[in-house]
């Protein structure tokens, strides 16, 4: 990559979180205020004639796809997680997705496999899976974080800010029908309420950049909580009205 192509492609980033932003606002219903809207404008100028590599007169950014974005987090060392993982977990599964499922992190096993949800809560939403009829290749599979958080913990303010400009990419590359937010950090992450609980966000669609979205419980809580199944079924069978078209 150029550097041209380099300072493009971070504009690039720069802008969708930007917009993504600026989008959950105006879906709040906050009015934007005029510099925000003006700064918006500028920022996309400045990345239109910036992902134009001068001596080709070609758009990098033609087209946005997992591949793209996936080298464009490149071997990142955006946050500290960086210097803790094995190996980086991108995501994985069909492209061209109608359901995509997002996670909060990668656990001990995504860590050492560089795969989404592989370890025992990973086999129990395949099972989920294959109990609506799909296999895992036919969805896409990803998380809020992209590296282990030490010992599991709960994903910081910085580590998202960091990470999440890419999810945003790869949700517009796949641009699925259905979002699956797994667990109370995923649904609060991808739809901004940060003090509703992931009860009271479960059994019913959200929007997230016109995309329908339903949060439910994370497959690990299932695990601690069976009783939890029932409920979870609940909302995986609203999923899948929705995605025969009966939603
Ligand atoms: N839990 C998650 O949220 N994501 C994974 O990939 C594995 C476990």
């Amino acid at each position: 990559m150029s550097a041209e192509e380099e300072i493009g492609a971070e504009l690039q980033v720069i802008l969708d979180s930007l917009k993504a932003r600026v989008l959950w606002s105006g879906e709040q219903g906050y009015p934007l205020p005029f510099s925000y809207r003006r700064g918006l404008a500028e920022a996309a100028k400045i990345t239109a004639q910036a992902a134009y590599a001068p001596d080709k007169k070609e758009p990098i950014c033609r087209s946005l796809s997992l591949d793209d974005v996936r080298s464009d987090l490149g071997d990142c060392r955006r946050c500290s997680l960086c210097s803790l993982r094995t190996n980086l977990v991108f995501g994985e599964g069909n492209p061209r997705a109608e359901l995509v499922f997002v996670g909060e992190a990668p656990g001990g096993d995504e860590d050492r496999e560089g795969r989404p949800f592989v370890g025992r809560a990973g086999q129990l939403l395949t099972r989920i899976i294959n109990a609506m009829g799909m296999k895992r290749e036919d969805v896409y599979i990803c998380n809020i974080l992209k590296c282990r958080p030490p010992g599991n913990r709960s994903p910081e303010p910085a580590e998202i800010a960091a990470c999440e400009p890419f999810l945003i990419r790869q949700l517009r590359a796949v641009a699925p029908r259905v979002i699956c937010a797994l667990g109370a950090f995923a649904a609060k992450t991808l739809l901004k309420k940060e003090d509703v609980s992931i009860t009271a966000l479960r059994g019913r669609f959200h929007t997230y950049e016109g995309i329908k979205v339903m949060p439910t419980f994370h497959p690990a809580y299932l695990l601690r909580n069976p009783a939890a199944k029932k409920p979870v079924w609940e909302d995986i069978q609203m999923i899948m009205k929705e995605l025969a078209g009966n939603g």
